[in-house]
Protein backbone atom coordinates (compact mmCIF):
# COMPACT_ATOMS: atom_id res chain seq x y z
CA UNK A 1 0.00 0.00 0.00
CA UNK A 2 1.04 3.56 -0.67
CA UNK A 3 2.31 6.24 1.88
CA UNK A 4 0.87 3.74 4.65
CA UNK A 5 4.47 4.34 6.48
CA UNK A 6 4.72 7.73 8.19
CA UNK A 7 8.16 10.16 7.58
CA UNK A 8 9.58 12.50 9.73
CA UNK A 9 10.02 15.41 7.86
CA UNK A 10 11.97 18.40 8.77
CA UNK A 11 12.89 21.17 6.14
CA UNK A 12 15.80 22.87 5.67
CA UNK A 13 16.99 26.43 4.50
CA UNK A 14 20.26 25.83 3.31
CA UNK A 15 21.54 29.09 2.02
CA UNK A 16 19.50 31.15 -0.03
CA UNK A 17 19.46 34.29 -2.93
CA UNK A 18 17.19 37.44 -3.34
CA UNK A 19 15.78 37.65 -6.29
CA UNK A 20 13.13 40.46 -8.10
CA UNK A 21 9.49 39.14 -7.06
CA UNK A 22 8.08 40.06 -10.52
CA UNK A 23 11.04 37.17 -12.24
CA UNK A 24 9.63 34.41 -10.41
CA UNK A 25 6.37 35.94 -10.46
CA UNK A 26 4.33 36.93 -13.53
CA UNK A 27 2.55 40.43 -12.10
CA UNK A 28 5.03 40.20 -9.10
CA UNK A 29 6.49 43.42 -6.75
CA UNK A 30 9.70 45.25 -8.13
CA UNK A 31 10.96 44.47 -4.84
CA UNK A 32 13.49 41.58 -4.35
CA UNK A 33 12.51 38.62 -2.18
CA UNK A 34 14.05 35.91 -0.32
CA UNK A 35 14.77 32.98 -2.48
CA UNK A 36 15.60 29.88 0.12
CA UNK A 37 17.45 26.81 -1.23
CA UNK A 38 15.15 24.05 0.26
CA UNK A 39 17.08 20.51 2.01
CA UNK A 40 14.18 18.15 2.89
CA UNK A 41 15.25 15.47 5.64
CA UNK A 42 13.19 12.68 5.32
CA UNK A 43 13.79 10.15 8.70
CA UNK A 44 12.38 7.12 7.26
CA UNK A 45 11.79 4.40 10.05
CA UNK A 46 14.03 2.04 9.11
CA UNK A 47 15.77 2.58 5.90
CA UNK A 48 17.73 6.42 7.69
CA UNK A 49 18.40 9.52 7.18
CA UNK A 50 17.20 10.52 3.36
CA UNK A 51 17.56 14.06 1.62
CA UNK A 52 15.35 15.42 -0.81
CA UNK A 53 18.11 17.96 -2.22
CA UNK A 54 21.33 19.80 -0.37
CA UNK A 55 20.76 22.98 -0.96
CA UNK A 56 24.19 25.24 -1.20
CA UNK A 57 27.52 24.23 0.07
CA UNK A 58 30.78 25.91 0.77
CA UNK A 59 31.26 23.92 -2.61
CA UNK A 60 29.25 26.49 -4.54
CA UNK A 61 32.58 29.05 -4.33
CA UNK A 62 35.38 27.11 -5.80
CA UNK A 63 32.97 25.36 -7.85
CA UNK A 64 32.44 28.82 -9.50
CA UNK A 65 35.92 30.63 -9.10
CA UNK A 66 36.85 29.82 -13.14
CA UNK A 67 35.12 31.28 -15.53
CA UNK A 68 33.03 30.67 -17.25
CA UNK A 69 31.84 29.04 -14.06
CA UNK A 70 32.26 32.51 -12.54
CA UNK A 71 29.24 33.94 -14.13
CA UNK A 72 26.48 31.90 -12.41
CA UNK A 73 27.92 33.36 -8.90
CA UNK A 74 27.26 36.85 -10.75
CA UNK A 75 23.95 35.70 -11.71
CA UNK A 76 23.20 34.44 -8.18
CA UNK A 77 24.63 35.84 -5.38
CA UNK A 78 24.76 33.05 -2.65
CA UNK A 79 24.62 33.57 1.08
CA UNK A 80 24.75 30.86 2.90
CA UNK A 81 25.47 32.01 7.03
CA UNK A 82 26.97 29.07 9.28
CA UNK A 83 23.23 28.49 11.35
CA UNK A 84 22.03 27.83 7.32
CA UNK A 85 24.61 25.09 6.78
CA UNK A 86 23.62 21.59 5.93
CA UNK A 87 25.84 19.80 8.37
CA UNK A 88 24.99 22.46 11.05
CA UNK A 89 21.00 22.06 10.62
CA UNK A 90 21.62 17.70 10.68
CA UNK A 91 23.84 18.20 14.14
CA UNK A 92 21.17 20.30 15.79
CA UNK A 93 19.13 16.54 14.92
CA UNK A 94 22.04 14.62 15.97
CA UNK A 95 22.64 13.45 12.43
CA UNK A 96 26.17 13.45 10.67
CA UNK A 97 26.81 14.16 7.35
CA UNK A 98 28.22 10.45 6.71
CA UNK A 99 25.10 9.48 8.43
CA UNK A 100 22.61 10.28 5.23
CA UNK A 101 22.09 6.94 3.48
CA UNK A 102 20.01 8.47 0.06
CA UNK A 103 19.89 11.74 -1.78
CA UNK A 104 16.90 11.92 -3.54
CA UNK A 105 17.88 14.38 -6.54
CA UNK A 106 15.13 16.44 -7.88
CA UNK A 107 17.38 17.87 -10.69
CA UNK A 108 20.81 18.72 -11.08
CA UNK A 109 20.89 22.29 -10.77
CA UNK A 110 23.69 23.44 -8.09
CA UNK A 111 21.13 25.17 -5.35
CA UNK A 112 20.47 21.68 -5.25
CA UNK A 113 23.28 19.71 -5.54
CA UNK A 114 25.64 21.71 -3.93
CA UNK A 115 26.26 19.61 -0.91
CA UNK A 116 26.73 16.09 -2.65
CA UNK A 117 30.70 16.00 -2.29
CA UNK A 118 30.27 16.05 1.70
CA UNK A 119 27.55 13.17 2.04
CA UNK A 120 30.16 10.13 1.62
CA UNK A 121 27.79 7.41 2.45
CA UNK A 122 25.07 7.94 0.26
CA UNK A 123 24.05 6.74 -2.90
CA UNK A 124 21.67 9.12 -5.30
CA UNK A 125 18.35 8.57 -7.51
CA UNK A 126 17.33 10.92 -10.05
CA UNK A 127 15.34 10.94 -12.98
CA UNK A 128 17.08 9.86 -16.10
CA UNK A 129 16.25 12.89 -18.55
CA UNK A 130 18.02 15.24 -15.85
CA UNK A 131 20.56 12.91 -16.11
CA UNK A 132 21.39 12.68 -19.40
CA UNK A 133 20.91 16.31 -19.77
CA UNK A 134 23.52 17.19 -17.62
CA UNK A 135 26.42 14.61 -16.95
CA UNK A 136 29.09 14.74 -18.90
CA UNK A 137 28.83 18.41 -20.12
CA UNK A 138 31.52 21.16 -18.83
CA UNK A 139 32.13 24.85 -19.61
CA UNK A 140 29.41 26.41 -21.45
CA UNK A 141 27.36 23.57 -22.21
CA UNK A 142 26.91 22.87 -18.10
CA UNK A 143 26.67 26.46 -17.08
CA UNK A 144 23.37 26.80 -19.76
CA UNK A 145 21.83 23.80 -18.04
CA UNK A 146 22.92 25.51 -14.88
CA UNK A 147 24.54 22.68 -14.23
CA UNK A 148 27.91 22.73 -12.55
CA UNK A 149 30.38 19.68 -12.61
CA UNK A 150 32.25 20.33 -9.98
CA UNK A 151 29.58 20.10 -7.38
CA UNK A 152 29.80 16.12 -8.51
CA UNK A 153 31.46 13.42 -6.68
CA UNK A 154 33.38 11.91 -9.18
CA UNK A 155 32.37 8.55 -8.56
CA UNK A 156 28.59 10.06 -8.70
CA UNK A 157 27.74 7.57 -11.63
CA UNK A 158 28.27 4.75 -9.82
CA UNK A 159 26.45 5.68 -6.76
CA UNK A 160 23.29 6.92 -9.08
CA UNK A 161 20.45 4.58 -9.32
CA UNK A 162 17.96 5.96 -11.82
CA UNK A 163 14.48 6.62 -10.64
CA UNK A 164 13.01 5.18 -13.95
CA UNK A 165 14.01 1.69 -13.03
CA UNK A 166 11.78 1.80 -10.21
CA UNK A 167 8.96 -0.01 -9.79
CA UNK A 168 5.77 2.13 -11.15
CA UNK A 169 2.79 2.73 -9.13
CA UNK A 170 -0.57 3.72 -9.94
CA UNK A 171 -2.05 6.57 -7.93
CA UNK A 172 -5.41 6.15 -9.01
CA UNK A 173 -7.52 9.06 -10.52
CA UNK A 174 -7.55 10.97 -6.90
CA UNK A 175 -4.15 12.22 -7.81
CA UNK A 176 -4.80 13.21 -11.42
CA UNK A 177 -3.37 14.47 -13.45
CA UNK A 178 -0.51 12.65 -11.60
CA UNK A 179 -1.42 8.96 -12.05
CA UNK A 180 1.50 7.01 -11.23
CA UNK A 181 4.77 7.53 -10.04
CA UNK A 182 7.83 5.35 -8.84
CA UNK A 183 8.08 3.46 -5.80
CA UNK A 184 11.16 4.68 -4.58
CA UNK A 185 11.85 2.67 -1.73
CA UNK A 186 9.99 -0.67 -2.75
CA UNK A 187 7.97 -0.07 -0.05
CA UNK A 188 5.15 2.90 -0.95
CA UNK A 189 6.81 5.31 1.40
CA UNK A 190 8.31 7.45 -0.76
CA UNK A 191 6.61 7.82 -4.30
CA UNK A 192 8.45 9.69 -7.15
CA UNK A 193 6.52 11.56 -9.28
CA UNK A 194 8.42 13.22 -12.80
CA UNK A 195 7.56 16.90 -12.84
CA UNK A 196 9.14 18.28 -15.77
CA UNK A 197 9.50 21.78 -17.31
CA UNK A 198 11.42 23.53 -15.44
CA UNK A 199 14.33 20.65 -15.78
CA UNK A 200 14.02 18.07 -18.40
CA UNK A 201 12.09 15.22 -15.75
CA UNK A 202 12.62 16.30 -12.99
CA UNK A 203 11.61 14.50 -9.41
CA UNK A 204 9.00 15.45 -6.50
CA UNK A 205 8.38 12.94 -4.18
CA UNK A 206 4.97 12.07 -2.46
CA UNK A 207 5.50 11.31 1.35
CA UNK A 208 3.30 11.20 4.88
CA UNK A 209 4.49 12.42 7.83
CA UNK A 210 4.95 11.38 11.23
CA UNK A 211 1.51 13.27 11.75
CA UNK A 212 -0.37 12.04 8.99
CA UNK A 213 -0.02 14.72 6.77
CA UNK A 214 0.28 13.93 2.72
CA UNK A 215 2.77 16.27 1.31
CA UNK A 216 4.53 16.38 -2.11
CA UNK A 217 7.95 18.03 -2.44
CA UNK A 218 7.50 19.95 -5.32
CA UNK A 219 11.40 21.37 -6.10
CA UNK A 220 11.19 24.54 -8.85
CA UNK A 221 7.64 23.28 -10.33
CA UNK A 222 6.98 26.04 -9.05
CA UNK A 223 8.32 28.77 -7.16
CA UNK A 224 5.76 30.15 -4.69
CA UNK A 225 2.63 28.88 -2.75
CA UNK A 226 1.32 31.71 -5.23
CA UNK A 227 2.64 30.24 -8.24
CA UNK A 228 0.41 27.12 -7.94
CA UNK A 229 -2.66 28.70 -6.23
CA UNK A 230 -2.68 31.11 -9.01
CA UNK A 231 -1.60 29.70 -11.43
CA UNK A 232 0.59 32.23 -12.07
CA UNK A 233 3.87 31.42 -14.32
CA UNK A 234 7.02 33.27 -13.81
CA UNK A 235 8.36 36.29 -15.94
CA UNK A 236 8.90 35.16 -19.29
CA UNK A 237 12.36 36.93 -19.03
CA UNK A 238 13.07 33.58 -16.80
CA UNK A 239 11.91 31.28 -19.89
CA UNK A 240 15.51 30.54 -20.69
CA UNK A 241 15.97 28.76 -17.63
CA UNK A 242 13.74 26.27 -17.90
CA UNK A 243 13.86 23.10 -20.14
CA UNK A 244 10.13 23.13 -21.73
CA UNK A 245 8.14 26.15 -20.34
CA UNK A 246 5.15 24.11 -22.59
CA UNK A 247 5.91 21.54 -19.78
CA UNK A 248 6.16 23.76 -17.11
CA UNK A 249 3.10 25.56 -17.84
CA UNK A 250 1.11 21.84 -18.04
CA UNK A 251 3.16 20.81 -14.81
CA UNK A 252 1.72 23.64 -12.57
CA UNK A 253 -1.40 23.76 -14.28
CA UNK A 254 -1.59 19.69 -13.01
CA UNK A 255 -0.53 21.24 -9.28
CA UNK A 256 -3.33 23.29 -8.54
CA UNK A 257 -5.67 20.47 -10.32
CA UNK A 258 -4.06 18.33 -7.64
CA UNK A 259 -4.30 20.73 -5.20
CA UNK A 260 -8.55 20.89 -5.29
CA UNK A 261 -8.53 17.03 -5.44
CA UNK A 262 -6.36 16.78 -2.20
CA UNK A 263 -6.83 19.69 -0.34
CA UNK A 264 -5.08 18.32 2.73
CA UNK A 265 -1.75 17.80 0.27
CA UNK A 266 1.20 20.60 1.48
CA UNK A 267 2.58 21.00 -2.07
CA UNK A 268 6.57 22.10 -0.96
CA UNK A 269 8.10 24.24 -3.67
CA UNK A 270 11.73 24.67 -3.16
CA UNK A 271 12.53 28.44 -3.00
CA UNK A 272 8.65 29.52 -0.94
CA UNK A 273 10.22 31.37 1.78
CA UNK A 274 6.05 31.77 2.77
CA UNK A 275 6.06 27.87 2.41
CA UNK A 276 9.12 27.29 4.50
CA UNK A 277 8.47 29.22 7.23
CA UNK A 278 4.62 28.06 7.78
CA UNK A 279 4.79 24.94 7.20
CA UNK A 280 4.18 22.64 10.37
CA UNK A 281 4.42 18.82 10.14
CA UNK A 282 3.12 18.50 13.33
CA UNK A 283 -0.26 19.69 12.67
CA UNK A 284 -2.80 17.10 12.54
CA UNK A 285 -4.13 15.99 9.50
CA UNK A 286 -7.44 16.14 8.75
CA UNK A 287 -9.43 13.04 9.48
CA UNK A 288 -10.38 11.96 6.53
CA UNK A 289 -6.21 12.63 5.77
CA UNK A 290 -4.96 10.86 8.24
CA UNK A 291 -5.99 6.96 6.64
CA UNK A 292 -4.04 5.39 4.89
CA UNK A 293 -4.65 7.27 1.79
CA UNK A 294 -6.46 10.06 0.68
CA UNK A 295 -8.31 8.20 -1.79
CA UNK A 296 -8.52 4.35 -1.71
CA UNK A 297 -4.27 3.52 -2.54
CA UNK A 298 -2.90 1.09 -4.95
CA UNK A 299 -1.66 -1.48 -3.83
CA UNK A 300 1.77 -2.63 -5.07
CA UNK A 301 0.59 -5.31 -7.29
CA UNK A 302 -0.36 -3.19 -9.32
CA UNK A 303 3.20 -2.14 -10.23
CA UNK A 304 5.44 -3.09 -12.98
CA UNK A 305 9.27 -2.71 -13.23
CA UNK A 306 9.30 -0.50 -16.52
CA UNK A 307 6.80 2.20 -17.78
CA UNK A 308 6.23 1.10 -21.51
CA UNK A 309 8.51 2.21 -24.02
CA UNK A 310 11.41 3.49 -21.75
CA UNK A 311 14.77 1.41 -21.75
CA UNK A 312 17.67 1.99 -19.15
CA UNK A 313 20.90 3.59 -20.23
CA UNK A 314 24.13 2.67 -19.46
CA UNK A 315 25.68 5.17 -17.65
CA UNK A 316 29.86 3.74 -17.97
CA UNK A 317 28.90 5.56 -21.67
CA UNK A 318 28.47 8.72 -20.26
CA UNK A 319 31.52 10.44 -20.68
CA UNK A 320 33.35 10.88 -16.87
CA UNK A 321 33.20 14.72 -15.53
CA UNK A 322 35.33 17.07 -17.49
CA UNK A 323 36.00 14.27 -20.28
CA UNK A 324 38.51 11.57 -20.46
CA UNK A 325 38.27 8.00 -20.02
CA UNK A 326 35.13 6.33 -18.19
CA UNK A 327 35.13 6.11 -14.48
CA UNK A 328 36.03 2.55 -12.96
CA UNK A 329 32.92 1.70 -11.90
CA UNK A 330 30.61 3.97 -13.28
CA UNK A 331 27.50 2.86 -14.68
CA UNK A 332 26.79 -0.32 -11.90
CA UNK A 333 23.56 0.77 -10.65
CA UNK A 334 21.82 0.96 -13.99
CA UNK A 335 20.45 -1.53 -16.60
CA UNK A 336 21.15 -0.69 -20.77
CA UNK A 337 19.05 0.89 -23.18
CA UNK A 338 18.63 3.76 -25.94
CA UNK A 339 21.25 5.67 -24.38
CA UNK A 340 20.01 8.65 -26.40
CA UNK A 341 20.55 12.19 -26.06
CA UNK A 342 18.79 13.81 -23.43
CA UNK A 343 15.44 15.99 -24.03
CA UNK A 344 15.70 19.73 -25.27
CA UNK A 345 17.84 22.31 -23.88
CA UNK A 346 17.84 23.54 -20.31
CA UNK A 347 18.69 26.08 -18.33
CA UNK A 348 20.68 29.45 -18.73
CA UNK A 349 23.28 29.80 -16.20
CA UNK A 350 22.06 31.26 -12.81
CA UNK A 351 18.67 32.71 -12.21
CA UNK A 352 16.17 32.02 -9.97
CA UNK A 353 15.86 28.14 -9.46
ZN1 LIG B 1 16.31 24.54 -10.71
Amino acid sequence: MLLTKRIELHLLRVGRCRHPEWVTLSGGRWAAIDFPALAALLLHPTAGPILYDTGYAERFWPATTPFPERIYRWITPVHLPEEERLATQLGRLGIALGDVRKVLISHLHADHVAGLRDLPGAGFLALRGDVLACLGRTGWQALRRGFLPALLPPDFPARLALVDERPVVDLGPSWAPFESGYDLLGDGSLVGIPLPGHSPAQLGVLLRTTDGRPVLLAADSCWSARAWREGRMPSIVARPLFADWGDYRRTLAGLRQLADRQPELAIIPSHCAETLASFDPHRPAPPEAASPGPSPPSPLSHTHSHPPGRGGIDLASIEPLGGGTPLPGGGSACGRGDGGEGPGEAASPGGPG
